[in-house]
């Protein structure tokens, strides 16, 4: 079987920077914070080179030196591509404001990002010979670590709010976990996952609680460098749940300057949070490093609503080193950019996706981002998983068909 050429060294807590050794099963560290993967960037470099990317699938594993599998047989795939970087030309026109590029995320397997992280996760779980999985979510997350554990002959026990989307309590059902759902929110759902490890058997693969989903979500910042000709784009928001992407990003572009394959030049990170549950926005305007709890959540764009997140300081420490800034969009906001963006682009985002657009157009006002700025989007799940508003008729096929009232709708 065919060994990759890896290069992780060992992981070390973002945190304390104490190091453990790889290939042992981690979860949180001694902390209680995320632990990251690191790699010998100077062997890896001299293993590989920009051009050697050339010939390979237009996949994730195409990066497989940055990733941390070490045997290609432990891969679990689901076909997980390159997403394209679609220009918004006409969004352009109407804000009268620099290039606008949509990420679209929902090609993915299971329909979202999560893939990225969960092919990692469960690629790394079966590697180290883990059996059973669980996982609070709020939905995406969970239909991924389905897919991708059924496929690798994995146990797992999902648990969702109760209120989660329901297109995605049932993929997730439906792909094989056990699915429960919990009156609360995902906090609460992490901590039936916590209390219940020991006594249940599960590896907990809560967001940034094991190591690799973030390695995974890595892959965007590589992908995204690599289709803009290894240059960054000026402005990077994201719409920020437990911010696993953000933080992964980051991670991305420093390894990419390490080995000399950009310069220090760095996106503004923008961390983008819905008004009814902003924990990351308020910390960043209280100079605080890490968020509090945020009471009471509510949004419609159910992926961001997250009123705690273990790698809070990650994400505020990105989004402060880079000279972003973390802001709130409202529901109606979201809506509207919702709806405008399939009306005009043609691009059927997901309700988070759309809030990074709702951002955009608040903050090109603000003056935060400026005119010039070349900014990239993320839409991080397939529009199909949300519901739809829209106006449609309905003719009787008894009656004379109405060609003049079909003139009339608009
Ligand atoms: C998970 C999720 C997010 C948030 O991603 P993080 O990296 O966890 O912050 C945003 N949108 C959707 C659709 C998601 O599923």
């Amino acid at each position: 079987m065919e060994e990759f050429p890896t290069f992780v060294t060992h992981l070390e807590c973002s945190y304390t920077g104490k190091t453990y050794p790889a290939d042992q099963l981690h979860g949180l560290s001694e902390a209680g914070k995320p632990l990251l993967v690191r790699y010998d960037l100077d062997a890896l470099s001299k293993a590989i080179n920009k051009e050697d990317l050339i010939g390979r699938l237009p996949e994730l594993w195409r990066y497989r030196e940055f990733l941390p599998v070490r045997r290609s047989e432990n891969v679990v795939r689901l076909g997980e591509l390159v997403t394209p970087l679609l220009p918004a030309n006409k969004l352009q026109q109407e804000y009268g404001c620099g290039e606008i590029l949509i990420k679209d995320e929902g090609r993915l397997p299971t329909g979202s990002f999560k893939a990225r992280g969960l092919t990692m996760a469960v690629s790394m779980a079966k590697e180290l010979g883990v059996e059973c999985m669980a996982m609070p979510t709020n939905g995406n997350a969970g239909a991924a670590l389905a897919a991708y554990c059924s496929r690798a002959n994995i146990e797992t026990y999902v648990f969702c709010p109760e209120d989660t989307p329901r297109v995605n309590v049932e993929e997730i059902a439906f792909q094989g976990a056990k699915t429960f759902l919990a009156n609360g929110f995902i906090n609460d759902c992490g901590r039936i996952v916590g209390e219940g490890k020991e006594t249940m058997g599960w590896f907990d693969t809560s967001t940034l609680k094991e190591p690799y989903r973030i390695e995974g979500k890595k892959t965007m910042g590589l992908e995204l460098a690599e289709q803009l000709g290894w240059e960054v784009p000026d402005v990077i928001l994201y719409p920020t749940g437990g911010g696993t992407g953000l933080i992964g990003m980051w991670k991305a572009f420093d390894e990419l300057e390490a080995i000399g394959w950009i310069g220090s030049k760095r996106p503004r990170m923008v961390a983008v949070q819905a008004d009814g549950c902003a924990p990351i926005v308020k910390a960043f305007e209280e100079g605080t490093r890490h968020a509090e709890l945020w009471q009471d959540a509510h949004t419609i764009a159910a992926g961001i609503r997250v009123p705690a997140a273990v790698g809070d300081f990650l994400i505020l420490d990105a989004v402060r080193d880079s000279g972003g800034f973390a802001v709130a969009v409202s529901d109606e906001a979201i809506n509207a950019a919702h709806q405008h963006c399939a009306k005009t682009e043609g691009i059927l985002l997901c309700p988070e996706g759309a809030a990074t657009l709702a951002a955009l157009k608040q903050e090109l006002t603000t003056g935060r981002i400026k005119k010039d700025e070349k900014v990239l989007l993320f839409n991080c799940a397939t529009g199909l998983k949300y519901p739809m508003v829209s106006d449609h008729y309905t003719i009787d096929l008894n009656q004379p068909i109405d060609y003049d009232f079909i003139r009339t709708v608009d």
